[in-house]
């Protein structure tokens, strides 16, 4: 269990897993919001208490400003009803004031000085302050010290008995904040524990979406690897997500591939074994039959032994033809190009071919529209052209023809072998280019066939990034063609 928490964590540290991305996603869209309300709502409710107190002082403040007009407080002289009576009730409200907001309230007249002071620190004195003479000229302001903790703010007393209402007086007054700071704190530390819960609720969650989302990735990696370690043949299916079915649909892809690759392999095998075996066999079923008769004839000895020695070259020439294969599929990539005379190459061919067509009493003729010299591997070149004349020859009828033809245009040169042969049966063509490929076994091997010839000279063709093509009416004879681009540069591009 704790190796598995380890491992999950590992994972987590590295930022290249798809699991830590989930978990730093998941962390970031859970907290961001949390921490943006939390400071938010804690600056808008302290905006919000800071204005709704100040509106409750001014409010208050207007209905005393409004007492000092009616007792023409700023007479000294006692005029109409200004008497020391009002005066002292005034004061009382202002004493009040100050006192159930814990300020102080400063009552100035036009001339800036400081008619009342509730501290009673600044009576009699002149105020000279900015923030006076703007509400003098009917700006009020308002100022929020909160490292101080408190709200200063200027009310204009207004002369209602004028029409003008002229501004007679301005009262400045300070007040403490303590009370919303106090309130601010007690929000703030709820806050941070709900902030902390969310912190780890987040955190928890962004760890379980991190491992459950990935989960299915797991799963695709764990198919694989059983696969690999071969407990399992079979395709995989991990359906939770489009991406995962995307994934194991090109993994089984490849598994298929790679089975029917070892399919073939196998039966390649397989059959190089069945071929190799059947001369031996027969060598030794003559060898064991001589041996059986102890005193056989001269004669038949003779017969036996050559017999064995036909198998022998048989054996030698699947032998030849299996290495020449294998060298081609091993050095795949290497061709030795040379600039070669075909036409040339083809009658050379055609001569070495000539004493077996002879034997089969085969024509063989060659048609050449053009010269062509191209750049190819001369030996691959040659397995091709004589594979396809010594079938043509060898898959013949009695006094029958081969016709060779050598054509090129600017970009390809043309070689083609027609006979007037057995031909091939149609569901046959498809097959022909497979290691040992025979449409008639026995036929094939009679004639000295091993099955190896086309699938040479098809790889050779491909080597060259060729093209080969056949077309054939059984009983009437085949028709191989094959186009082979004049250089390699050609065939690369
Ligand atoms: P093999 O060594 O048996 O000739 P190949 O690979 O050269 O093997 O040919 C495969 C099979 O294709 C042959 O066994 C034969 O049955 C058939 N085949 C090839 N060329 C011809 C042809 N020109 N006419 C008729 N059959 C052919």
């Amino acid at each position: 269990m704790t190796v598995k928490i380890l491992g999950e964590l590992k994972k987590l540290l590295s930022l290249r897993s798809l699991q830590a991305r989930i978990f730093i996603i998941v962390l970031v869209v859970g907290l961001i919001p949390s921490l943006i309300m939390h400071h938010g709502i804690l600056g808008s409710y302290e905006e919000r208490s800071v204005q709704n107190r100040i509106a409750t002082v001014q409010n208050q403040l207007m209905i005393v400003g409004n007492h000092l007009i009616s007792n023409n407080y700023f007479h000294t002289k006692p005029e109409g009803y200004n008497s020391s009576v009002s005066r002292e009730v005034i004061n009382a409200e202002l004493e009040m004031i100050s006192n159930l907001y814990e300020g102080r309230v400063m009552i100035i007249n036009s001339s800036l000085k400081v008619v009342k002071d509730t501290y009673g620190i600044s009576t009699g004195k002149t105020i000279i302050s900015e923030e006076v003479i703007q509400c003098f000229h009917g700006e009020n302001l308002f100022h929020y010290d909160k490292e101080h903790g408190y709200i200063e703010m200027t009310t204009p007393i207004i002369d209602t008995s004028d029409s003008s209402g002229a501004i007679v007086g301005v009262m400045l007054t300070s007040i403490s904040s303590e009370a919303i700071a106090a309130t601010l704190e007690v929000l703030d530390r709820k806050a941070a524990i709900l902030g902390n819960l969310i912190f780890v609720g987040v955190v928890a969650l962004a760890l379980v979406l991190s491992v459950v989302l990935t989960r299915p990735f797991n799963r695709v990696t764990e198919a694989i690897n059983e696969v690999n370690a071969g407990y399992s043949n079979e395709s995989i299916s991990v359906p939770d997500y489009a991406e995962t079915v995307k994934i194991v649909e090109a993994f089984n892809h490849l598994l298929s591939r790679m089975k029917a690759l070892d399919a073939s392999r196998q039966e390649f095998v397989e059959n190089v074994s069945h071929e190799l075996k059947t001369p031996m066999a027969a060598v030794k079923v003559l060898a064991d039959s001589l041996l059986s008769q102890g005193d056989a004839p001269a004669e038949l000895y003779r017969e036996f032994l050559v017999d064995i020695a036909s198998e022998i070259d048989r054996e030698n020439r699947i032998i030849t033809d299996l290495l020449a294969l294998v060298k081609m599929e091993k050095k795949a990539q290497e061709l030795n190009i040379i600039s070669l005379n075909v036409n040339d190459l083809v009658e050379l061919i055609l001569k070495r071919l000539r004493p077996l067509a002879r034997k089969k009493d085969v024509e063989v003729v060659f048609e050449s529209m053009r010269p062509v010299m191209a750049e190819v591997d001369e030996v691959k070149m040659t397995l091709i052209m004589t594979n396809l004349v010594e079938n043509a020859i060898k898959y013949n009828k009695e006094h029958g023809w081969v016709r060779v033809e050598l054509d090129a245009d600017y970009q390809y040169f043309v070689f083609k072998v027609s006979d007037s042969g057995i031909g091939i049966p149609e569901d046959s063509l498809a097959h022909i280019y497979e290691r040992f490929y025979r449409v008639d076994k026995s036929h094939s091997r009679e004639i000295g066939g091993t099955g190896l010839g086309l699938a040479i000279t098809k790889n050779a063709v491909l080597m060259h990034r060729g093209v080969i093509n056949v077309t054939s009416v059984e009983g009437e004879g085949s028709s191989f063609t094959v186009k082979i681009p004049l250089t390699c540069a050609l065939g690369t591009s």
